[in-house]
């Protein structure tokens, strides 16, 4: 299992019903959340929108659910494959649907749907050679800062909500 961290709003435990989400930590549930993220009974927060460089929204699109959420959809090519993705907008819940006839650890390149950008990196993941987190912007107005932050590993669960440099939620 992964190492989950969750940040100091997080308190004492109480019983909260399971979404299948892999992060775990006592939440605030009164804690306002800014640009849209949505907090689930589980306390596991849910994107609603997300866009690309160009601005296009990433999860119009989808007619999948996750928990009645609408997914975030992606374009992905590999070495070999390419196709399309539609992420869980929930963070923590690993589950997807589409084309994910990829090779453990193979790094993607992931673009948007619409226009094909690239997703810009953030950082280096560190998980394996040549992989690196990539950003998604949380905003219309494209904030560098608050963004969703993936690994373009496949298979690699490191992620990040970001509201102006600070931790939302995270997942090493
Ligand atoms: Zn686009
Ligand atoms: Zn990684």
């Amino acid at each position: 299992m992964p190492e989950v961290k969750t940040t100091d709003f997080y308190k004492t435990a109480d019983t909260r019903p399971c979404d299948g989400t892999i992060l775990d930590g006592d939440v605030d549930t009164t804690q306002q959340l800014p640009h849209g993220l949505t907090r689930l009974p589980s306390g596991a927060i849910a994107v609603t929108r997300l866009y690309c460089p160009n601005g296009h929204n990433l999860i119009e699109r989808s007619a999948a659910r996750f928990n009645l959420l609408p997914g975030i959809t992606v374009r992905v090519r590999g070495k070999y494959t390419y196709g399309e993705l539609i992420l869980s907008p929930i963070h923590g819940d690993d589950s997807k649907f589409g084309d994910t006839d990829f090779e453990p650890g193979e790094v993607l390149r992931i673009s948007c749907p619409h226009c094909d950008s690239e997703f810009p990196a953030v950082q280096p993941c560190g998980c394996r050679d040549g992989s690196m987190l990539v950003g998604f912007f949380l905003d219309k107005s494209l904030i560098e800062g608050s963004q969703v932050v993936i690994c373009n590993a496949w298979g690699c669960l490191r992620s990040r909500i970001l509201d102006r440099f600070q931790i939302i939620s995270k997942l090493e």
